[in-house]
């Protein structure tokens, strides 16, 4: 392997491991979650949920968003996508200093349908409570006063189905939640909210977030028709594929 250029390298991993990088200077992938450098008690999480090792995409999506940068994460359905942006949202959130004047979720995480939010709230939920971090879930399709509610309750995280989400920033009077402090935005099983017709709401919100966030996009495939959203919202990401393309 020493001898090997990072072409070599590269075509080594595609053939072997069917991964693929695209974009400068991604990090070395993690073999153990030790080397994420996670805390004690995620570390003990982990272990309670039987995640003993990383899987391949998180192996390379999770040091990538660890480093800062905008991801595309494509792997396959079932390849392990949401604790691959969970567990460097929990760093990035443990991360942010104390700023009392502002509420509103640090997290946003866009989800195209109600059964896909409510999946990953519950998984969220599993390392933020014992965390003492708050995840909100809102989606349509339910009364909107309970949801309020919750979000006025506050909450560090906020996983949402777009249309519900707009509702929210309007209702009250814009009083109800806000998004002046998100700094991490996930667009998670992108093809089908793009299938879905979705781009319209997932934009007006996208437009509502400072633009010096971190955005990281997952999805099962990544045709052709969804480069043009994934440059206008995220900034020279790293795009790693596990698998085929689409
Ligand atoms: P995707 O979003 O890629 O379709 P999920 O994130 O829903 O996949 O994960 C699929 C399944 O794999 C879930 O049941 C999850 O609990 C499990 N899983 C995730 N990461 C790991 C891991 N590192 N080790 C073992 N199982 C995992
Ligand atoms: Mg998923």
């Amino acid at each position: 392997i020493k001898n090997m250029t990072k072409k070599e390298v590269a075509k080594w991993r595609e053939d072997h491991e069917g991964i693929r990088i695209r974009g400068a200077k991604c990090p070395k992938p993690i073999m153990s979650w030790a080397q994420a450098g996670v805390s004690n008690l995620e570390m003990k999480l982990l272990a309670k949920l039987g995640y003993t090792k990383p899987t391949p995409i998180q192996s390379q999506a999770v040091p990538a968003i660890l480093s800062g940068r905008d991801v595309i994460g494509i792997a396959k359905t079932g390849s392990g996508k949401t604790l691959a942006f969970l567990l460097p949202m929990f760093r990035h959130i443990l991360d942010q200093e104390e700023l009392d004047e502002l509420d509103g979720p640090i997290a946003l995480i866009m989800a195209p349908t109600r059964e896909l939010a409510l999946q990953t709230w519950r998984e969220a939920t599993k390392f933020a409570t014992p965390m003492k971090l708050r995840v909100v879930c809102v989606y349509g399709g339910v009364g909107i006063s309970e949801q309020i509610a919750d979000l006025k309750r506050g909450a560090e995280i906020v996983v949402c189905t777009a249309g519900r989400m707009i509702d929210m920033l309007v209702a009250n009077n814009g009083r109800v939640t806000n998004l002046r402090r998100c700094t991490y935005l996930v667009m998670d099983e992108a093809d089908r909210m793009f299938d879905m017709g979705f781009e319209p709401q997932v934009m007006k919100i996208i437009n509502n977030i400072r633009p010096d966030r971190q955005t990281v996009m997952f999805s099962a495939t990544f045709p052709k028709t969804m480069e043009a959203l994934a440059r206008k919202v995220l900034d020279k990401p790293i795009e790693i594929q596990v698998g085929g393309r689409s």
